[in-house]
C-alpha cells in the first residue's frame, strides 16, 4: 500500500485528505503534549468496517469522558473512514481514528484549544505472526498494575498508553509480546491491547468491566458469539490462578482478532499444545460471521 514517494496511504486530517508525507500535526497539539486525546483501531473486512457503530459510540464515550467534544456527527465519522478505506483502495485493513484536543498553549489548559483535531489512517496491518495463530503465544504477568479506574477510566482509550506500554516493555524484557495485567486488588484485568478469556471445563469467562478494563469490542463480539454457540460464557471477577490454572486461554482484540495463549510466565496453558478446541472454535465461528459479511453494527 505504501509507495516510496511517501504519498500512501493518503490520511486524512481535519477534512482534507493528504499524502502521507503532508499529514503532519502541530507541535503545539495536546494530544502530543499531554496525551490528551482519544482513539478507535478498527478493522475492514471485504469493504465493510467491523462493528463500525460500536467504534464510533465507543469514540464518542471516550471523548464524552474527558470533555472533548468531535467537531463531526457520528454519521460524518462515519463517512470519513469509508472515504479514507476508497482513496486507498483498501478492502481489508485496519483504521485508526484519532481525535487530539487540538492546538494550544503549552499549559494543561485543555479549554485552551479551541478546536479539536481529528485524524483517520487506514492501512494494513499485522499485529502476530500468523503462526501463532497454530502454536498459542507465550505472555507474561506484568508486575505493573492496570491504572485503578478512579484515577483514569481504562473504558477511556485515550491517547495515554504509558501504562500499557510500561507492561509491553516488561513482555519485551521477558522476550514475549503480550503481558496480563492484573488491578489494584490482584484481579486480572485485561493485556496491554488485548481482553483475556479463561476456559475451565467448556465453562468461558472473562473479566467483567468493573475489574478496571476497556471494554473491547472484540471482547463483546466473543461474548455475543459463544451465546450464539451455546457456549457457557460468564463475565465475572478472575483470580490469576483461573487464568494460569486454566483449560485453555485466549485474547481478543481487534489487531489479534482471536488468538489463543500458549504459556504464562514459561508455564503451559492447558497441555500447552497450542490452540484448544474452544479457542478454535470462536475462531472458526468469528471468520463463519465475517464470510457472511462483516456486521456494521
Ligand atoms: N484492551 C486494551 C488496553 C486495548 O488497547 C484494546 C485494543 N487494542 C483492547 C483491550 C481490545 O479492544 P478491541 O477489541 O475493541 O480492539
Amino acid at each position: 500500500m505504501r509507495d516510496t514517494e511517501g504519498d500512501r496511504p493518503l490520511i486524512w486530517i481535519d477534512g482534507a485528505m493528504l499524502p502521507r508525507s503532508q499529514a503532519k500535526i502541530s507541535v503545539f497539539d495536546h494530544g502530543l503534549l499531554y496525551g490528551d486525546g482519544c482513539f478507535e483501531g478498527i478493522r475492514a473486512y471485504g469493504g465493510r468496517i467491523f462493528k463500525c457503530r460500536s467504534h464510533i459510540d465507543r469514540l464518542y464515550r471516550s471523548a464524552d469522558k474527558i470533555r472533548l467534544e468531535i467537531p463531526y456527527s457520528k454519521d460524518e465519522i462515519d463517512r470519513v473512514m469509508r472515504e479514507c478505506l476508497k482513496a486507498n483502495d483498501i478492502k481489508d485493513g485496519y483504521i485508526r481514528l484519532v481525535v487530539t484536543r487540538g492546538v494550544g498553549t503549552l499549559g494543561l489548559h485543555p479549554f485552551r484549544c479551541p478546536r479539536p483535531g481529528v485524524i483517520c489512517i487506514a492501512d494494513s496491518i499485522s499485529l502476530y505472526p500468523p503462526e501463532m495463530y497454530e502454536t498459542g503465544m507465550p505472555i507474561i504477568v506484568a508486575k505493573r498494575p492496570r491504572i485503578p479506574v478512579d484515577c483514569l477510566d481504562p473504558r477511556i482509550k485515550s491517547l495515554n498508553y504509558l501504562n500499557n506500554i510500561l507492561a509491553k516493555i516488561e513482555a519485551i524484557d521477558a522476550g514475549v509480546l503480550e503481558a496480563l495485567m492484573l488491578n489494584k486488588q490482584g484481579e486480572v484485568c485485561e493485556c496491554t491491547g488485548d481482553n483475556v478469556f479463561a476456559v475451565k471445563n467448556g465453562a468461558i469467562a472473562t473479566p467483567d468491566s468493573e475489574s478496571g478494563l476497556l471494554e473491547g469490542i472484540t471482547r463483546r463480539f466473543v461474548i455475543d458469539l459463544c451465546k450464539k454457540l451455546g457456549l457457557p460464557i460468564e463475565e465475572r471477577i478472575l483470580r490469576l490462578e483461573d487464568v494460569t490454572g486454566a483449560d485453555e486461554v485466549f485474547l481478543t482484540g481487534t489487531a489479534a482478532e482471536i488468538i489463543a495463549v500458549k504459556s504464562i510466565d514459561g508455564n503451559p496453558v492447558g497441555d500447552g499444545k497450542g490452540e484448544g478446541p474452544i479457542t478454535r472454535r470462536l475462531r472458526e465461528g468469528f471468520r463463519e460471521v465475517l464470510a457472511q459479511g462483516a456486521p456494521e453494527d
